[in-house]
């Protein structure tokens, strides 16, 4: 199957339909394949690192229509595979995506227990999850309600006071290590990209340090609510809790 420029129908149709779903500017969804859904499949293509050519063949086809409608995303009950992440949490890399996606994760509920987690590296001696009229920090609208179980149960358990750096959670960036080619192929992304992820305590659980202070105590306050832990990992992150699983 092919569609491009010039082409007319029902196919069109659905193509048009899917983009704005999506969020793509196609212009009037009429049917006809005019240079403005020729320019939203060339940035579709584009954010999907496929062939950047502007013709729907079956491999633009099939990843359009792989791709959740955002409003039909079900709630989440188990961290989907690393795979998926784009699927799931959409498409970071697209105008839009942060006001659709990023949410206040409320951790006020454990205020007083949590008054005193301070940012590690990134900004020393501020508390981290004190901002003007609210307390938390910001992460993938869906993954919110996972990140304050896993707070709840610290707390909950007597683990608060474990807790003492806050080292980021949404951060569009590559992997450690990961070319910083633009041409990087989608698996090499961060799930830092998202914000389903968070780093804790980092000043004394660098990436790799194998003799990490993290606890098992706590690091099972996140696993409990599906949380993979980066210290269970060969090469060890152990400040580091992913909503994500690597399969
Ligand atoms: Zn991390």
């Amino acid at each position: 199957m092919f569609l491009s420029r010039g082409s007319q129908g029902s196919k069109v149709l659905a193509l048009q339909e899917k983009l704005s779903q999506l969020g793509y500017d196609v212009g009037p969804v009429d049917g006809v394949f005019g240079p403005r859904t020729e320019a939203a499949v060339l940035k579709f293509q584009q954010n999907r690192l496929l062939d950047v050519d502007g013709v729907v063949g079956n491999q633009t086809w099939q990843a359009l229509f792989d791709a959740p409608i955002p409003d039909m995303i079900p709630v989440l009950h188990d961290p989907p595979p690393e795979r998926l992440c784009f699927d799931i949490f959409g498409d970071f890399r697209l105008a839009g995506w942060n006001e659709q996606n990023l949410a206040r994760c409320d951790l006020s509920a454990w205020k007083e227990a949590l008054r005193d987690v301070y940012f590690g590296w990134l900004s020393p001696g501020n508390r981290a999850f004190v901002h003007e009229g609210w307390f938390g920090f910001i992460c993938h609208r869906l993954v919110a309600p996972k990140f304050q179980m896993a707070f709840r149960n610290a707390v909950a358990r007597g683990f608060a006071g474990q807790l003492k750096t806050f080292d980021g959670c949404y951060n569009p960036r590559l992997k450690r290590g990961s070319s910083t080619s633009l041409t990087a192929s989608g698996d090499t992304w961060s799930t830092h990209s998202w914000g389903i992820a968070i780093d804790l305590n980092a000043p004394w659980n660098a990436f790799g340090q194998k003799n990490f202070e993290m606890t098992q105590e706590l690091a099972q306050c996140f696993r409990d609510v599906g949380f993979v832990w980066g210290g269970d990992w060969s090469y060890p992150d152990a400040m580091h809790f992913q909503y994500c699983t690597m399969r």
